[in-house]
């Protein structure tokens, strides 16, 4: 099994792993390692790329239980390998992931509306809710958000089983309490 260093450490942009199995489809190699910071496509939340040694990650995808990275080409070393993440990419997109948990929040609470979807891309990021909202809803929802943002709330991991493998909660502090495998600021800032 492949240790998520993602889930306890969601700020670790390089670290170091070994390979411990690839194959090779349409001259891509998709790579496991024994453990990696690279979040894998899922939960609405697009993949990370980087780099594994010399070679360049263009997407990381989980498959049964077990996370590939896909690569240009094989390391020609299989341990000791230095990995890291294209943080730009990756923060840009943990600001729109914890954007949205915020948003989906105030949103239910301010007009009880449900997100049933969302999308974030590498530009937007869009929630899909389960009522009409009018012009004056949205504008409050945004003003309530803004206030969330000045006030830096915390936002933390809690695990309710106490098992790391168990149910995932994602917090901001006096607000909202969502189950999630996604990847999260430190705080609504
Ligand atoms: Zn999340």
């Amino acid at each position: 099994m492949t240790e998520r260093i993602y889930y306890y450490d969601s700020f670790k942009q390089e670290f170091v792993a070994d390979i411990i199995d690839n194959f090779v489809e349409d001259d891509k190699y998709h790579i496991r390692l024994n453990k990696t910071a690279f979040y894998p496509e899922g939960g609405g939340q697009p993949a990370d790329q980087g780099s594994i040694g010399e070679s360049y990650i263009s997407h990381v995808y989980e498959l049964n239980g077990k996370i590939f990275h896909v690569a240009d080409k094989l390391p020609e070393e299989k341990s000791g390998l230095e990995c890291k993440i294209d943080w730009e990419r990756r923060f840009d997109l943990m600001q729109q992931h914890s954007g949205q948990h915020l948003l989906s929040a105030v949103t239910k609470d301010l007009c009880q509306a449900e997100t049933v979807g969302f999308h974030l891309g590498e530009s937007s990021l869009t929630i899909d809710t389960d009522i009409r909202l009018s012009q004056e809803e949205i504008d409050t929802i945004e003003t309530k958000c803004n206030q969330f943002i000045y006030e830096n709330r915390e936002i933390s991991i809690e695990y309710p089983g106490g098992d790391k493998d168990d149910i995932r909660i994602v917090k901001i502090k006096g607000l909202d309490r969502n189950p999630c495998g996604g990847t999260h600021l430190k705080s609504t800032g």
